[in-house]
């Protein structure tokens, strides 16, 4: 019997990409860990068991044929790993780079449970794509036959790229429009080039750009348009603006200069990163360097803010959360790069007041301990009495999340329905809004979410578009032989 390539996760451990030295990677903006090898990749893939009920698969949103792509890497057929796995997702080798895994597939993955480590499905998924750009096998958008309908997306994140590339395929007419100088949403401004190198989504966006996607980049609906005036331009819209409010802290001093949003900080460095000037990074209000930085958050955009931090050259950085590190948002993965780093965690704990008349200098915290779980089952932190003290800072940076803005106001568009969170309201049986033939999905719906999500959104979203799209096309046809 031939020797059965898979099911050696006893005999072969579990193994990531090596990652450079915390000093080596401190210095630059480069991704921390190098790629699999060839022959990495094929042992790690080979310690799946190819489990009957693959919870990698069905804890991954978009449900990626996880173990089909394990064993074609591990037999060496790497261009239908590919393939198979370019057939669920628009954009596997960023998913490979960014998704949680931790709490998704590798931290579903029974081999994790039995003790033996997960099968390290993010690198090989990373591997496999990257490999297939290398050699070709990424095959240009072709768009289908033209259908003569057009197709408007507000927002170019994960969630409209997504739409827009399958809607192309399918021979529609798509225009995207956003606000930003460079498509990619978060991909390419909010998350730092460490865990994602910004040529990655850039070759993503021109693939798009080459397909025949028009992009209107600079573009605010709003300002530039109504939505009422795109609806006149197109067909059908999706509107992926994703969630772009931050969140705010109320305690006295919050106003003061040097007390800053992590969108505007992580916006500008990567900015920086593109080469562009940054206005901010030349008078020092978006800089870390040489400062005593403080950044008040426990989710994944805080360790955005913190690393960065590190690599702007800070003089200390210190994160503050009010619970304790089992009951934080953030990647615990994350969580322990940013320590080998050099940043500080300074668990149950909460700002109270920001110190400083002409730029803030420090920041006044009390201790939290926690009590009974509230209503998202976490522990509801509450302050101990007495504890109060003050954290010497020069540079502090908010980054509590986010909230959706005010689209209807944004928009110019009443009729645009909202829920009491400030979502936009869809029909869920076919994610369109109050407003006909307008369509939405993402963070825009759901609230802040992953990347993954939004991928998965797109997908979704793009069946309701193309029926819509048919229908409408039908009663044209009719009309017009009637
Ligand atoms: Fe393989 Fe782990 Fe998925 Fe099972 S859960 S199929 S072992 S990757």
């Amino acid at each position: 019997m031939a020797d059965n390539p898979m099911l050696k996760f006893v005999g072969k451990g579990q193994a990531y990409p090596e990652k450079r030295a915390a000093d080596d990677r401190a210095d630059d903006f480069l991704e921390i860990s190098r790629s699999f090898i060839l022959d990495k990749a094929e042992e790690q893939a080979s310690r799946c068991s190819q489990c009957g009920v693959p919870y990698c698969s069905t804890h991954c949103p978009l449900h990626n044929h996880i173990p089909d792509w394990l064993r074609l890497t591990a037999e060496g057929r790497l261009r239908e790993a590919y393939e198979l796995s370019n057939l669920t997702s628009t954009m596997p080798e960023i998913c490979g780079r960014i998704c949680p895994q931790d709490r998704l597939c590798e931290g579903n993955c029974v081999i994790e449970f039995s003790g033996h480590g997960a099968v390290t499905i993010g690198s090989v998924e990373k591997y496999i794509t990257d490999t297939a750009w290398k050699e070709g096998w990424v095959e240009p958008l072709v768009a289908g036959k033209p259908t003569g309908q057009s197709i408007g997306v507000i927002g170019a994140g994960p969630a409209g790229l997504t739409t827009a590339e399958y809607l192309r395929a399918a021979g529609h007419e798509v225009h995207v429009y956003d606000r930003h100088d460079r498509a990619g949403g978060l991909l390419t401004y909010g998350i730092p080039g460490f865990k994602l190198e910004k040529d990655i989504v850039m070759r993503r966006v021109q693939r798009l750009k080459d397909g025949g996607i028009v992009f209107h980049e600079n573009f605010e609906v709003g300002r530039d348009a109504t939505l009422e005036a795109l609806r006149d331009k197109h067909d059908v819209i999706l509107i992926a603006t994703g969630v772009y409010k931050p969140r705010d802290i109320r305690a006295p001093g919050v106003g003061a200069p040097g007390v800053v949003k992590a969108l505007d900080y992580l916006t500008a460095s990567n900015k920086a990163g593109f080469g562009d000037a940054v206005p901010e990074h030349e008078d020092g209000t978006l800089l870390a360097t040489g400062k005593n930085v403080v950044v008040i958050g426990g989710g994944d955009t805080a360790m955005d803010c913190v690393r960065t931090a590190i690599r702007q050259g800070a003089k200390s950085v210190k994160c503050l959360y009010r619970r304790d590190r089992d009951n934080m948002p953030g990647s615990q993965r994350e969580v322990a790069n940013a320590e080998e780093e050099g940043v500080e965690f300074v668990w149950l704990t909460a700002p109270i007041a920001f110190e400083g008349t002409d730029h803030v200098t420090g920041v006044k915290v009390t201790k939290m301990r926690l009590g009974a779980p509230d209503a998202s089952g976490r522990r509801a932190p509450e302050p101990d009495p007495g504890s109060e003290h003050t954290l010497e800072a020069d540079l502090v940076i908010k980054a509590l999340g986010y909230d959706p803005e005010e689209l209807p106001k944004l928009f110019g568009a009443d009729d645009l329905s909202v829920t009491r969170w400030g979502t936009l309201r869809v029909d869920h049986k076919t994610m369109m809004t109050s407003v006909d033939g307008v369509f939405a999905a993402g963070d825009i719906v759901r609230g802040a979410s992953l990347v993954v999500w939004a991928i998965r959104d797109g997908r979704d979203v793009t069946e309701h578009m193309h029926r819509y799209l048919k229908a409408k096309a039908k009663v044209a046809g009719e009309r017009v032989a009637a």
